[in-house]
């Protein structure tokens, strides 16, 4: 049997090397032999009356699970992208959230996460890493090169994790540098900015015993960024 050459067994049970199947010559011949039986046109659209362009040849029992039936006329059907997609919700990509939380010092960020997050969720605070990297004030512009990149790496990286494990993502950050700012946008991530004034943040800070000499210099230090880069109002890139 045809199909023999791509089936291999392990504990008794039947996979398909699914690139060599779909790149093999007898492979391509039955997609055209079947696109050509179905008059290029998507079968489902067909049934409902309307005339689409057939985009790909499907198995109805997928592949996968019934590699046996891999050539069979019977179990191959023509399809419109957007009819073979209804058929494979296991392909359908649940969309992962990213969200950055901004603010001044004290104003409540972990906080607002630690409320928000969802067990599995994954929140990265920019700004303790960046103390832990570099044993400097937390809140002081980063300024060493190999650290920008390291900690941009690291954002990158933990987005990449998120799309292919599927968890949502936190990052703190008092205000997000240029390059943090572009890969939020080019992972379309909301940004929260929490609006609690200097002064409540100040008494929060005393209470917890975190208020530092440069609270205020950090604080305007914010404040012409959030106008430099956002007017002030930071996008909600999502919503
Ligand atoms: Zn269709
Ligand atoms: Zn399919």
């Amino acid at each position: 049997m045809l199909m023999s050459n791509f089936i291999y067994v392990i504990d008794g049970v039947k996979y398909i090397d699914k690139k060599k199947f779909y790149n093999s010559i007898i492979w391509k011949h039955k997609r055209a032999c079947i696109l050509k039986r179905d008059g290029n046109m998507c079968q489902h659209c067909k049934w409902y009356g309307k005339r689409t362009d057939a985009d790909t040849v499907h198995h109805i029992k997928h592949l996968e699970d019934f590699p046996e039936l891999g050539l069979e006329d019977s179990n191959l059907i023509s399809l419109c992208n957007s009819c073979h997609n209804k058929e494979h919700p296991e392909k359908r990509r649940k969309k992962i959230l990213i969200t950055l939380v901004s603010g001044y010092p004290g104003s409540g960020k972990t906080t607002y996460v630690l409320e928000h997050k969802k067990y599995n969720d994954v929140m990265l605070d920019l700004d303790i890493l960046y103390k832990a990297l570099t044993n400097n004030n937390m809140y002081e512009e980063h300024k060493e090169k190999n650290i920008v990149e390291y900690i941009n790496d690291l954002m990158r990286a933990t987005i990449y994790k998120a799309k292919e494990y599927k968890f949502d993502v936190w990052f703190i950050r008092c205000m997000p540098n240029d390059i943090e700012v572009e890969i939020l946008k080019e992972n379309n991530a909301r940004c929260i900015q929490m609006n609690v004034d200097r002064i409540e943040c100040k008494k929060r800070l005393i209470k917890d015993k975190r208020l530092t000499k440069d609270f205020e210099f950090i604080c305007n230090k914010i404040d012409e960024e959030r106008k430099r880069v956002w007017n002030n109002t930071p996008p909600s890139f999502n919503f």
